[in-house]
């Protein structure tokens, strides 16, 4: 089992670090054998080689089952051009190995709602799926750019989705809602746009085939009014690149912090499989060095990682248990820290669920 690791920058590499030592553990407890090959990416690639997306690195991230990332970006690198920032890396990554689907669980475990800055009524049960269509829309569409005419600069982006990227995205939304609660909401501005026109349209048809399962269509504002309001109503949310990437963030603080959350973004390229898996958040330059951050978002990502690409579906679980125990006890890292609970580092968190996972009797 090859695995690319791009660890990135800021908190990148600290999380990273603990999700490796979680595998590790799974690989010695089940006898699995993970292979690991560490690239640069993001800012630090940039520092070392120039580029945000190395040839080398884009090459292991090709030749791996799965690709485990960090974190990219940071202020460091924020007075780059925009074609050769940190950020690019992913847009990269995704476009390269064909990534069209963001999976983007925002689960409250009913021990952290008071960590949310909703009440507890309000968000305690909260279990929603996002999935963000993610190499379509107007992170991608042309034309773009900044542009001058006699009087002032223009900044150009547009928003596009053909038929069939609308179709496969539609499909991953009701095969996955199938396994869940079969409630799918699509996510839209088709009161405004005609590219959210074409997709309600499509995902209207698609849904012909999916008869088991319900679908509803919200506006975005609706939608992010919506999930504050009363997140309990949603079970999968599919929408496209740019509201996927709000609304997930937005579902996210519905958990009680954006350090708890996985990712997994999947597609195929060359008749191949492909897929990344990475924390929702950022680099939080803010906390970065200072043994802070919370791993649990990497940590579950890795999590999704055995599940999804190596259908190691008992290893996940021995791995998302370890972290309920952990967090069970009241230990927390200073994003989900509460009155009561201990506080602890970042290595001090990854250290007791690795803990938890070799105490366990398999
Ligand atoms: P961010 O997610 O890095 O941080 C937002 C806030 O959440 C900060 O206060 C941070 O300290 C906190 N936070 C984030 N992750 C945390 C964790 N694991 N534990 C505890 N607290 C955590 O978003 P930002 O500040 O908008 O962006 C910082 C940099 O990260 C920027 O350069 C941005 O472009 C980049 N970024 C990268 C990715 C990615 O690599 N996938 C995603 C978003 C932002």
């Amino acid at each position: 089992m090859k695995i690319a690791v791009l660890p990135g920058d800021g908190i990148g590499p600290e999380i990273v670090a603990e999700a490796i030592a979680v595998l590790d553990t799974i690989g010695k407890r089940f006898g699995h054998e993970f292979h690991f090959d560490f690239r640069l990416t993001g800012g630090s690639a940039i520092d070392k080689m120039g580029v945000p997306l190395p040839d080398e690195t884009l090459k292991a991230a090709q030749e791996a089952d799965a690709v485990l990332l960090g974190a990219v970006g940071g202020p460091k690198w924020d007075v780059i051009d925009y074609a050769l920032r940190p950020e690019r890396a992913l847009l990269g990554l995704r476009e390269k190995l064909g990534l069209y689907v963001n999976l983007r669980p925002a689960k409250c475990y009913s021990i952290l709602a008071d960590a949310s800055t909703l009440k507890r009524e309000v968000v305690d049960g909260t279990d929603i799926l996002v999935i963000r269509e993610l190499t379509g829309g107007i992170y991608f569409g042309q034309p773009r750019g900044i542009s001058k005419n006699e009087t002032c600069e223009i900044g150009i982006n547009t928003e596009v989705y053909t038929t069939p990227e609308i179709v496969r995205i539609a499909k991953v939304a009701f095969e996955l809602a199938r396994g869940r609660r079969k409630q799918v909401t699509s996510v839209d501005k088709a009161n405004v746009l005609e590219s959210s026109a074409l997709w309600r349209k499509v995902v209207i048809q698609v849904h012909k085939e999916y008869p088991d399962v319900t679908l509803s269509h919200l506006y975005v504002d609706n939608c992010a009014m919506q999930l504050i309001r009363n997140p309990k109503q949603f079970d999968v949310i599919v929408t496209t690149n740019l509201f996927g990437d709000i609304l997930s963030d937005e579902a996210a603080m519905l958990t009680g912090s954006i350090g708890m959350l996985p990712s997994a973004s999947l597609g195929e390229r060359d008749g191949r499989r492909r897929a990344m898996y990475e924390p929702i958040h950022g680099s939080a330059p803010d906390i970065a060095g200072k043994d802070m951050a919370n791993p649990i978002a990497t940590i579950l990502s890795a999590a999704m990682m055995l599940k999804m690409t190596f259908g190691l579906d008992q290893e996940a679980g021995v791995i998302e248990d370890a972290v309920l125990a952990v967090l069970n006890e009241g230990y927390r890292t200073a994003d989900i820290y509460s009155e009561g609970t201990t506080k602890i580092g970042t290595k001090e968190m990854g250290r007791r669920i690795v803990e938890k996972m070799s105490a366990v009797t398999l």
